[in-house]
């Protein structure tokens, strides 16, 4: 469902990101794991269109797009829910998820895609008309992820969305995600919080200083030495 052939990407002169190549499959959760900077949230800015990569290629859904509007590539069917959240804070919840569905089909079927949120999300249901800056921090989240899902993904990507959470918050974060692939939707996630992110995912990635340094199972990674060492701390 989407390809990234050998990119490059910069910031100014800076390189960051060195002919960086994976795919995630359709149904698939895939994950990219690496240490702060090593350039995650970087590749997935690059996906959606906010940052163009200097060499290489991007494919979805057999559409070359690295040249493609990140508005249009929400139409396309692809979500990206930004780490740090970027809520419209003096919104309501129900309005911060009107923002996701703008345009096209889900403008057209957004109250069923609202309903599918809520489906997911009982408490944004409940706290519908409170104004999103008040929510929690999980609470926050769950709404960037709904908002997320407003647009009809089929790719939705994940920056860091157990950022900040407490811990049980975490573990509910992941159970989410693998009932959004149950519902049909196909999954690229970046984190940090290595050992859970390697349970839920099928495939991963390790992203070190800008370059894909290993790739396996979720259950392979997640038992393998260098991986334990470096991100697991035994
Ligand atoms: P973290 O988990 O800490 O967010 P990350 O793996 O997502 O890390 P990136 O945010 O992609 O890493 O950053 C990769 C490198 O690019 C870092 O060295 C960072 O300082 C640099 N960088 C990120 N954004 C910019 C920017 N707007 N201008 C210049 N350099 C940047």
């Amino acid at each position: 469902m989407l390809e990234i052939k050998g990119i490059d990407v910069f910031y100014g002169d800076v390189q960051v990101i060195w002919d960086v190549s994976f795919r995630v499959g359709e149904g698939e959760i895939v994950a990219m794991i690496g240490a702060n900077g090593a350039g995650k949230s970087t590749t997935m800015r690059t996906i959606s269109g906010i940052l163009s990569p200097r060499k290489g290629e991007i494919i979805f859904d057999g559409v070359a797009i690295h040249k493609v509007e990140p508005y249009r590539l929400i139409e396309m069917g692809l979500a990206h829910v930004p780490e740090a959240r970027r809520l419209f804070v003096e919104m309501t919840v129900e309005e911060n998820l009107e923002m996701g569905s703008l345009r096209g089909e889900a403008k057209k079927k957004r109250e069923d895609n609202k309903e599918f949120v809520f489906s997911l999300f009982p408490r944004l249901k409940e706290r519908r008309r409170q104004q999103s800056g008040t929510l929690s921090g999980g609470e926050q989240q769950m709404l960037a992820i709904g908002r997320g899902l407003m647009s009809m993904p089929k790719l939705i990507m994940f920056d860091e969305p157990s950022l900040g959470l407490a811990p049980i918050l975490v573990r509910d974060i992941f159970n989410i995600i693998k009932s959004i692939r149950e519902r049909g939707k196909t999954v690229l996630i970046v984190e940090q919080n290595v050992r859970q992110t390697l349970a839920v995912a099928d495939r991963a990635y390790v992203l070190e200083n800008g370059k894909i340094t290993m790739e396996g199972t979720g259950q392979g990674l997640l038992h393998d030495e260098h991986v334990r060492h470096a991100y697991l701390g035994v």
